[in-house]
């Protein structure tokens, strides 16, 4: 049996993640790789902290790029927060809330879950109502950008809530870091953990995560030893501060921090209020376009997320076979609805470097097409 290289296709990612990679990103990736504690790369890595506080918009000193995808950085917060017996109010509007449920229980905490429709914000009374209801929750967890159904929540309000209630807050910004407004500092997020494969634009497989000072409090006071050692954070604090002496914990996904590095410094020169608008400004070209082929959204027009876009199978049309026609005839892929929406949405990604006026023109011409067909 003979083997060949794998040579992909260049397809145009339009999903809910991996979005597509920027040639400048890729190029980065290539570069020769070097020890993961050769001086040249700790000083890159502390650059990437430094980039990602700035993603962050945050001064925390624990902002890192942990070596495994968004649902690692899921698990890493919980774990290193969240001890047996503890009480988490989890908000649940989607698959990730349930994710985060499931993290819960496995720890041995009680989840009180807040459950809001699919397709909708995180409702605000019903948080409160259960910070009311339990006095003694020590943690408030949801998710900032539902990639599963489209729609964002108030993470501020959320946020303040949970302050007036002494609860930290642990916070899934996978999809929203760049792509949507969010200030870790201002609206005081205590934990937060993102992916690189949305809207940054990078190869999949790194999550930025950054604890605020509170938070790193509570993880270095446990009463109980994090039962996971890869994720247990008081081990990785040493291996990304400063201050030159690095020990090693693990071996870093070097070349893939390279990408990380880049894709950060592009968000950085075109800056993050500036990304903001432009995810918002396609996806308003975007849901015109839909809406003149009488496509419906899922979410309701203020509670939309401009970079994961949830629309309705129109009726009449083959959810598989029109995937499928547009990744044979367009090498565009769009995906498909998750969960509680299998089935019955497709949801159109504008993330990142994808968010751009000819990605949108293609994929509503090439959905015409497949309509049409
Ligand atoms: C994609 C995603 C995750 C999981 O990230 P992976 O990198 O796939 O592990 C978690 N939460 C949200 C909101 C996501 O969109």
């Amino acid at each position: 049996m003979t083997f060949k290289s794998f040579n992909p296709p260049q397809r145009i990612l339009m999903g809910p993640g991996p979005s597509d990679v920027s040639a400048r990103v890729l190029s980065a990736l290539a570069r020769p790789t070097i020890g993961h504690l050769d001086p040249l790369f700790i000083n890159m890595m502390d650059e990437v902290k430094t980039l990602l506080q700035y993603a962050f918009q945050t001064k925390n000193e624990f902002t890192i790029a942990l070596s495994a995808p968004g649902s690692a950085g899921m698990e890493a917060c919980f774990v290193n927060l969240v001890e047996a017996g503890d009480k988490v109010i989890v908000c649940r509007n989607g698959v990730f809330g349930e994710r985060m449920i499931e993290n819960v229980t496995r720890i041995g905490a009680e989840a009180i879950v807040v459950d809001s429709p699919w397709g909708r914000a995180v409702e605000i009374d019903k948080v409160a109502a259960a910070l009311n209801d339990n006095p003694d929750a020590k943690f408030l967890a949801f998710v900032h950008a539902e990639t599963s159904t489209g729609a964002v929540s108030d993470a501020q309000a959320l946020c303040k809530l949970a302050q007036e209630h002494e609860c930290l807050t642990i916070v899934d910004a996978v999809t929203s870091l760049g792509g949507i407004e969010l200030k870790v500092d201002e609206w005081g997020i205590d934990a937060i953990y993102s992916g690189t494969q949305k809207c940054m634009s990078c190869v999949p497989g790194i999550s930025p995560i950054s604890f605020s000072p509170k938070a790193v409090e509570v993880v270095q006071n446990r009463k109980t030893k994090i039962q996971s050692w890869f994720l247990d954070q008081t081990l990785v604090m040493g291996y990304w501060s400063g201050k030159g002496k690095r020990s090693y914990h693990h071996t870093a996904p070097v070349n893939s921090l390279y990408a990380l590095h880049e894709a950060l410094i592009m968000l950085h020169d075109e800056g993050l209020e500036n990304s903001w608008a432009r995810h918002r400004e396609q996806h308003e070209v975007l849901a015109k376009g839909l809406k003149e082929l009488g496509i419906e959204f899922i979410v309701p027009e203020d509670e939309r997320l401009p970079q994961l876009n949830a629309i309705y199978i129109p009726d009449g049309a083959d959810d598989a076979k029109v995937r499928n026609y547009l990744l044979e005839h367009y090498n565009l892929e769009i995906g498909a609805g998750l969960g509680a929406f299998a089935g019955k949405a497709w949801r159109i990604g504008l993330m990142g470097h994808g968010a751009k006026s000819e990605n949108v023109a293609l994929c509503l011409s090439a959905l015409k097409d497949a309509l049409n067909q």
